[in-house]
């Protein structure tokens, strides 16, 4: 069985892309980064999404010697000509402040109509080989900007992001309702065949 490791220290995120392989009849196992603790986090200086995950997945693939996966994600907002995008994370000026990178986003947004407000979650997942071969694919959960946070689940602009079609938050959804319709999980759903091609 082939080894595949995944850029990832959340638990979370290998439950998920586990779950995808095993739905899709992949029977290749998956770790974690955690697996392999003398690998060194790379730094994210790509300008893309595309670009991060790849570098993710090279850097792994050349210190472990086995297929891996990484992904980046953010959201990306049409009137800011797609900000915050790759500095989702650290919008407000700290890495990893979801509450002040998601008040700093509302407050830039205040005069903004409701039918300029359109932003998506986007996500770009990407294969390495220690040989160098690379794919990425990404994945999109398109959406509105609401005006105030509502809801409690999930994680970063969660709570302000209404998916099209939807009346609640992705902070109001089940963790299996927006696995269902997420941009990682579309980005790891289109990995399927692209591990199926390069891995067998
Ligand atoms: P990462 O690539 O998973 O580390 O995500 C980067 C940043 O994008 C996160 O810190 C969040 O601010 C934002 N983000 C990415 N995916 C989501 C999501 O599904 N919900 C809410 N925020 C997200």
């Amino acid at each position: 069985m082939t080894r595949l490791i995944l850029a990832t220290r959340n638990p979370g995120k290998i439950t998920e892309l586990r779950a995808i392989l095993a739905e899709a009849g992949l029977p290749h196992e998956l770790v974690g980064t955690d697996a392999y603790p003398d690998v060194a986090d790379v730094k994210e200086t790509g300008v893309t999404f595309a670009e991060n995950a790849l570098l993710k997945a090279h850097s792994l693939a050349r210190a472990t010697g086995l297929p891996a996966v990484a992904d980046d994600s953010g959201l990306c907002v049409d009137v800011l000509g797609g900000a915050p995008g790759i500095f989702s994370a650290r919008w407000a000026g700290r890495h990893g402040d979801d509450e002040a990178n998601l008040r700093l986003l509302l407050a830039q947004l205040a005069d903004i109509a409701d039918e300029h407000r359109a932003a998506h979650f986007a996500c770009a997942a990407a294969l390495a080989l220690p040989d160098g071969t690379e794919r990425v694919v990404e994945g999109r959960l398109p959406g509105v900007l609401r005006r105030e946070p509502a809801g409690t689940g999930g994680f970063g602009y969660d709570p302000i992001l209404q998916p099209e079609g939807e009346s609640r938050t992705c902070a109001e959804l089940t963790p299996e309702e927006k696995n269902a319709i997420s941009h990682r999980g579309k980005a790891f759903r289109a990995l399927v065949p692209v591990i199926r091609e390069l891995l067998g």
